[in-house]
């Protein structure tokens, strides 16, 4: 593609996904222990080191013995079994079990050779070295080994976005150690004469800078690791002097602002100038103008100032592309909800209204709850989705569509 693209073309989304997806960022792995697993990404697939449980086991406190003694054992006609041991969690018995007797045994504990069954405590009486039995035993109370996992089974793909309940399953399949994705670097610039950072005061024609820290936060949910740079004014100098940095600590570039068609649109004119620009408008409303490019080699987003603007676009393409560089495809958050109201189409465009999805008592319902200017910051907070339609192709009241939860 010419590095300067025409000024009234505009590609489609399922082209600007293309583009992105063709550009690879290289990506380490590093070993880490699962202290430090949460919210890190599995580099590679993950295999029971053992059998879960590791061996037979009781699932109640109570007695270990043979059905066979115990099926006549009702409230009016006890049986009575003699006790010949107790077995603790972490200990074993040595004893087999022969009928007419009961290992007395706690939650965890493993099951005594012979005994193929376990009654519960509260259906039990004891009285000195016997124990009676107002009912029969239950073989279901026995979680067999290996019946949740086995061993060398494949527990965890490659990809795996670890949260709390990975790491419990890493550890109780024997993995203390792990390899994870390194988390890539993505330098985060905001650009504009009119912004100043949030503490300050106003002077007349400002306004408060907020995408960096949007971007900053975003990143971090897709567990990178953000560098967000003070604002850079309007001016090129400045901006090259950040890109030139950016490039040589970072793995990728996100810069919002100044990619529209203004005359300091600086992003745009040095992209133009002295980069590599590989798209430059996306037929999406909101968001149409990023660009996509590379800086000195380095990927960069040129995502468009409007805070609307730049959140959706993250969203909907640099978050699918970073899940795709960690192969972490399978945590999509897409419901179907039902429009309480209609949902202007544009041409060709993909529309991509904040909505507040919610379960109204008997089904899955979306509106919207603001106006959908893509300067308006509060449409995303009190928003949980953002609506999927196909190109051109607008929402009708009491139509069934699918909404990304944000
Ligand atoms: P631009 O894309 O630079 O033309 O900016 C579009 C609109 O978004 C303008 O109204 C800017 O003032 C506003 N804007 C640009 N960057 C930011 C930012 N980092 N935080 C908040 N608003 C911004
Ligand atoms: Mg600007």
């Amino acid at each position: 593609m010419p590095n300067q693209p025409q000024s009234n073309y505009f590609i489609s989304l399922d082209e600007a996904k293309e583009i992105t997806q063709s550009i690879k960022i290289p990506i380490k792995e590093e070993i880490i222990t699962i202290e430090n697993a949460h919210n890190r990404i599995l580099s590679q697939d993950i295999f029971s080191k053992v059998n879960d449980p590791p061996f037979d086991n009781s699932s109640m406190d109570g007695y270990a013995v043979i059905y066979s003694d115990t099926i006549q054992a009702t409230n009016n006609n006890p049986i009575e079994l003699k006790i010949i041991d107790t077995i603790a969690a972490g200990t074993t018995s040595k004893n087999k079990l022969q009928s007419g007797f009961a290992s007395k045994i706690m939650t965890g504990a493993p099951i005594p050779k012979g005994a193929d069954s376990i009654i519960m405590v509260e259906k039990t009486e004891k009285k000195g070295q016997i124990v009676k039995l107002f009912h029969p035993s239950f073989q279901n109370y026995i979680r067999f080994k290996g019946e949740n996992i086995s061993k060398d089974q494949l527990i965890l793909q490659k990809g795996t976005i670890l949260t709390p309940r990975h790491i419990g399953l890493l550890a109780t399949s024997g993995h203390s150690k792990i390899s994870v994705f390194k988390k890539l670097k993505i330098t985060i610039i905001s650009t504009g004469d009119e912004l100043i950072s949030p503490g300050k005061k106003l002077s007349p024609g400002q306004i408060y800078e907020s995408n960096s820290y949007v971007l900053e936060g975003l990143v971090k949910d897709t567990f990178h690791f953000p560098i967000r740079v003070d604002v850079v004014q309007d001016s090129i100098k400045q901006l090259k002097t950040q890109l030139d940095k950016a490039t040589l600590n970072s793995d990728l570039i996100i810069t919002s602002g100044g990619v529209s068609m203004g005359d300091f649109d600086i992003v745009r004119n040095i992209m133009e100038s002295d980069g590599e620009i590989l798209f430059w408008r996306i037929k999406i409303k909101p968001g149409s103008p990023p660009l996509f490019g590379k800086w000195n080699g380095k990927p960069i987003f040129g995502l468009p100032g409007n805070p609307a603007s730049s959140f959706v676009v993250f969203k909907i393409l640099i978050e699918p592309w970073l899940k795709s560089i960690t192969h972490s495809f399978n945590n999509n958050k897409i419901i179907k909800a039902k429009l309480l109201e209609d949902i202007k189409s544009k041409a060709d465009f993909q529309i991509f209204n904040r909505v507040y999805v919610e379960n109204n008592g008997h089904e899955m319902v979306a509106f919207t709850k603001t106006h959908q200017g893509s300067g308006n910051i509060n449409s995303l907070t009190t928003s949980n989705g953002l609506t999927l339609l196909p190109p051109g192709v607008g929402g009708a009241k009491n139509e069934i569509i699918d909404i990304l939860l944000i």
